[in-house]
């Protein structure tokens, strides 16, 4: 009885940014007894059907947008006699699609760390059940990556978990309600030993792939002593030192180490916070700015963040600090107008930002605003390729509409084409050389340019185009900058390199 990991993928890139991590932590779940998992990530090369043998167990993790190829490699498993099982987000949400449409024999809901093995003891029992529930296992007890099974050589960026959870409620985000509003932290020792891991093997550029890498903030703080409770300040303080003591780790690592995170714009306030990021060599951090306008965050329960100069200056803040900034916009809330996406493109370019992406609003499962739109449109009658839009996953990629959601004011074609022209401008070679100087060496400079285009090919073209030709172009130009670009990421392996003590 093999088993197989998959990732699910309709592009294959040959080389790919950051490590699938949910691949190796579920190698790693995986009991010695049952031999090495093969491991199959799809962004890099497409699934083998050949390597699978009848008896095999596959595992397919999805989220919303790979679900469509993940039910293919379930359907075509199962015609090759594997027992097939679905994980992550989408399954969680939906387990009746993975049986309906991706020949699953079991659904493994919530955190997998801990249940897998039981869903592989009942593979080889011949007892297995449809569903399985591994709700939210506690930080203590997630497991480490198998970073032994990486094919290295062909991913840019290594990944750690250092925490699950977020304690904010953005209506567009399920991050909160699938994997709580409690933040389930690591020990320090757990994730300093993986990085350690990565850098023995010549990782330098690590993402700490948390939901929200600043679980308390100086806000919350304040709200608990003026609400004099002392049990929740006892709470936050404690949350707060862990986050302190894992930075000092991170600190006495290697210089070369460099770590990526995710965090909310409040950090900016926190100096103290953001002087041991600093020190702790994490060099850059998505932020959600969402939207420019104090209308477009409270649509979206985000009103912690500011909008305006009041925004740039929380931006610039954390520059000043050394942690450059990859922002996140959305487009197509309902107080958007035409000039949105201009006034977007000139507060993204002058605040000092280094990356950004911006977002054309969906829907997303398990969100309120899902669930909102699912109700609202309850009596719609539009099918694309036999499906409803609110099931638009399901609807084949080259049919699939780019904008789910009405708006008030701007047609569908309107957003999208607005989205496109502020990519354009943001990763225009002569926008983008302007932000280089946040680098001092040429060499570092050209590196933070191919980035630069290599990350515009690889998230935007291929989501907001609607020509295939465009998307084709955009993923053949990435297969082969990939390649080269992971050279200047990389550093030679340092197999001695211990724990500091
Ligand atoms: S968008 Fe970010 S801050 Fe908001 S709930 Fe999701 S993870 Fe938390």
């Amino acid at each position: 009885m093999r088993i197989h990991l998959v990732n699910p993928s309709d592009i294959s890139f040959g080389t790919a940014v950051i490590t699938p991590r949910w691949l190796y932590v579920l190698a790693a779940a995986t009991p010695p007894r049952h031999g090495d998992p093969s491991v199959i990530d799809e962004t890099l090369d497409p699934m083998d059907f050949d390597s699978i043998a009848p008896g095999d167990v596959v595992g397919i993790g999805i989220h919303t947008f790979n679900a469509l190829r993940g039910y293919e490699i379930g359907r075509e498993a199962r015609k090759r006699g594997a027992r097939v099982i679905f994980g992550g987000i989408h399954p969680t949400l939906f387990p009746e699609e993975s049986f309906e449409l991706g020949g699953a024999h079991a659904v493994v809901k919530g955190d997998g760390d801990l249940i897998w093995r039981d869903v592989l003891a009942a593979c080889e029992a011949g007892t297995l059940l449809p569903i399985y529930d591994g709700g939210r296992v506690s930080g203590t007890t997630f497991q480490p990556a198998r970073w032994d099974l990486l094919p290295a050589a062909r991913y840019m960026f290594g990944s750690v978990q250092t925490l699950r959870g977020c304690p904010k409620h953005c209506s567009f985000c399920s991050v909160w309600r699938t994997d709580g509003q409690q933040p389930r932290q690591r020990t320090a020792d757990a994730v300093i030993k993986e990085i350690v891991e990565l850098r023995r093997m010549g990782f330098r550029f690590i993402l700490l792939s948390d939901d929200n890498f600043y679980p308390v903030t100086v806000e919350d703080l304040r709200l608990a002593e003026r609400q004099g409770n002392r049990a929740r300040i006892e709470s936050l303080m404690e949350i707060r030192r862990e986050r302190f003591e894992l930075m000092e780790r991170l600190a006495k690592l290697p210089d070369d180490l460099v770590f990526y995170t995710q965090i909310t714009m409040e950090a900016a306030e926190d100096t103290e916070f953001l002087r041991a990021m600093n020190k702790a060599k994490i060099r850059g951090a998505l932020v959600g700015v969402e939207s420019v306008t104090a209308e477009g965050l409270k649509a979206i329960f985000k009103d912690f963040n500011y909008a305006g100069d009041k925004l740039v200056a929380r931006l610039k803040e954390f520059r000043k600090h050394g942690v450059h900034i990859l922002g996140s916009f959305i487009f197509g809330l309902p107080t958007d107008k035409l000039e949105t996406f201009d006034a977007t493109a000139e507060l993204a370019q002058k605040s000092d930002i280094a990356f950004a992406q911006f977002i054309m609003l969906t829907p997303f499962p398990g969100t309120v605003d899902f669930a909102k739109w699912e109700e609202k449109m309850a009596s719609d009658p539009t099918r694309i390729g036999g499906h409803p839009l609110t099931r638009f996953w399901l609807i084949p990629r080259e049919q699939r509409p780019k904008v789910y959601t009405p708006h008030p004011s701007l047609s569908p074609d309107e957003i999208r084409r607005g989205t496109q022209s502020v990519w354009d401008r943001f990763y225009s070679v002569p926008a983008i050389w302007e932000r280089a100087r946040i680098v001092k060496s040429l060499k570092a400079r050209i590196l933070f340019l191919v980035m630069s285009k290599l990350y515009r090919q690889m998230y935007a073209n291929t989501g907001i185009a609607t020509d295939s030709a465009r998307v084709s172009r955009s993923t053949q130009w990435a297969r082969l900058m990939a390649r080269p670009a992971r050279k200047l990421f990389v550093a030679q392996p340092m197999p001695d390199l211990q724990v500091p003590n």
